[in-house]
C-alpha cells in the first residue's frame, strides 16, 4: 500500500536557528511575557519617505502587472550604476538579475552551478542558508572552520587547503553574518591570487552589509583580475536601507550564470514585486543620506554594546567591523548552572537567558560556532539597554 509521503530532500535541510529563535520569542510574547528579542537581523528603522512615495505612486500609477523576470529595464540600469558608483565595477544590464531577496539571489546562483556530488567551501561561522541550499541541490558542503584569532576570517593557506578537483563553489559575506568581519582588500587579493590558480571555481560574494561598515570603503573580491568572470555578487536592499518587507535582491554575474538564474527564476516566482521594483529604482537613484544615518546610529548602538559586554566577565569579544551582530565567545559558562539547569553549550544558553531572563539571542551552533552566540544590535537603544542589563543578570546568576 502507498503512503502519503514527503520527498527527501527535506530530510537534508532544517529550519533555520534566527528564524526559530525569533517565532519562540513571538511566542511567548503573545503569552503576555515581556522578552527583549535581539534575535532578529533586520533594522529596526522605518523604509526613507522618498522610497514609500516610489511605491504609493507606482500603485497609483497602475504598475501593477507583472514585469520581466530578470527586472524592469530602469531597475536593472539602477544596479549597473549602483556597481559602478559604489564599486567601480563595469556590468551589463543582462547580467543583473533582480529577485524576492538576496535570499532568493543566493538561491538562484548555487541552483544554477551546483551538480550533485559538487564541492562547495564554506568558511565557518557562516549564514546558515549557504549549506543548507547546496545540500538541496546535493552538493558537498566542505566547512572550513575560521577562528576569532583570525577574526573569524580564512586564511589563503586555509582556502588552499581546502580546494579539491570537484571544489565547485566558494561562498562567503563580508561583512559577514553571523561575526560582523569585514574582510579588507589585501585579505580579498590574497583570496583572489589563491583561485587565479584554480579556474573552475566559482566565488559567490554576498555583500548584502555593503552599507554597514565602520572601517572604511566596501571591498569586492570581484575588482581582481579575472575575478569578475568568476565572481556571483548578491546584494540587495533590505539592510542598507531597512527594505527587508519589501523583498528585492539581486545578482551580478558573469552573463551565462546570469542567464540561468533568470531561467530557474522564471519557474519559480517569475519576478519580485513590481511596486517593490519602483520603489528599489528611488532607493537606488535617490540620496543614500538614510542609509548614512543609520550607520551612524549603528555606530553608537555597537559602541553600547561593545562596552557593555566587553565588561561582563567570561565573555570573550571583538568589535566586529560591519554588520550589526555581535558574536562572543560564551564556553567559559557551560558546565555551569541555575536552578539545577546545567547549561552545557550555546543552544542550552540562548534557552537559559530565554526563560530566566527574557532576552533573545541566537546560538552560535546555527551558524556552526558552537561556543559563541549572536547578539543583533539592530534595535533601539532602549532594547539593547534593557537586553544588556537582562544578559548581565543571566550571566551572574550561572554558577
Ligand atoms: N545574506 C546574509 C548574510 C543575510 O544575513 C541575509 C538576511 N538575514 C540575507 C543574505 C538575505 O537578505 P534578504 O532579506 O535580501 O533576502
Amino acid at each position: 500500500m502507498k503512503h502519503l509521503e514527503l520527498a527527501e530532500r527535506l530530510s537534508r535541510i532544517s529550519e533555520p536557528q534566527t528564524i526559530k529563535m525569533a517565532k519562540l520569542s513571538r511566542e511567548l510574547k503573545a503569552q503576555g511575557i515581556d522578552i527583549v528579542d535581539l534575535s532578529i537581523g533586520e533594522p529596526d528603522f522605518d523604509t526613507p519617505a522618498h522610497i514609500r512615495e516610489a511605491a504609493k505612486k507606482a500603485i497609483d500609477e497602475g504598475f501593477t502587472h507583472y514585469t520581466p523576470v530578470a527586472g524592469i529595464a530602469d531597475l536593472r540600469a539602477a544596479v549597473v550604476k549602483k556597481l559602478q558608483r559604489d564599486n567601480n565595477l563595469e556590468y551589463l544590464p543582462e547580467q543583473i538579475v533582480v529577485s524576492t531577496g538576496a535570499k532568493q539571489s543566493i538561491a538562484n546562483a548555487v541552483l544554477s552551478v551546483i551538480n550533485p556530488g559538487d564541492e562547495v567551501i564554506i568558511p565557518t561561522p557562516y549564514w546558515v542558508t549557504y549549506s543548507e541550499l547546496v545540500k538541496l541541490c546535493q552538493g558537498k558542503v566542505v566547512f572550513v572552520p575560521c577562528g576569532i584569532e583570525n577574526k573569524f576570517k580564512i586564511t589563503p593557506a586555509q582556502l588552499k587547503a581546502a580546494i579539491t578537483p570537484k571544489t565547485k563553489l566558494f561562498m562567503f559575506s563580508s561583512p559577514c553574518n553571523p561575526t560582523g568581519s569585514v574582510y579588507s582588500k589585501e585579505e580579498l587579493k590574497a583570496l583572489a591570487d589563491v583561485f587565479a590558480k584554480h579556474p573552475g571555481i566559482y566565488v559567490l560574494a554576498d555583500e548584502i552589509y555593503e552599507y554597514i561598515n565602520y572601517v572604511g570603503k566596501h571591498e569586492s573580491i570581484a575588482q581582481f583580475e579575472g575575478m569578475k568572470d568568476r565572481t556571483i555578487i548578491i546584494n540587495g536592499l533590505s539592510k542598507g536601507f531597512a527594505m527587508t518587507g519589501w523583498r528585492l535582491g539581486y545578482l551580478a554575474a558573469p552573463p551565462a550564470v546570469a542567464k540561468a538564474a533568470e531561467n530557474i527564476q522564471s519557474q519559480f516566482t517569475s519576478a519580485t514585486c513590481s511596486i517593490t521594483q519602483k520603489a528599489a529604482v528611488a532607493a537606488l537613484n535617490g540620496p543614500k543620506d538614510s542609509a548614512d544615518e543609520m550607520l551612524a546610529e549603528f555606530t553608537k548602538r555597537r559602541a553600547f554594546v561593545f562596552e557593555q559586554m566587553s565588561q561582563m566577565p567570561g565573555l570573550k569579544l571583538i568589535n566586529p567591523d560591519g554588520a550589526f551582530y555581535m558574536f562572543p565567545d560564551v564556553s567559559s559558562f557551560f558546565g555551569k548552572s541555575y536552578d539545577g539547569e546545567v547549561v552545557n553549550n550555546a543552544d542550552d544558553l540562548c534557552m537559559y537567558l530565554l526563560h530566566k531572563a527574557n532576552v533573545t539571542f541566537v546560538t552560535g551552533s546555527a551558524f556552526q560556532q558552537p561556543n559563541a552566540i549572536r547578539i543583533s544590535y539592530a534595535a533601539s537603544m532602549e532594547k539593547l539597554q534593557e537586553g544588556m542589563k537582562r544578559l548581565k543578570a543571566g550571566l551572574e546568576k550561572l554558577a
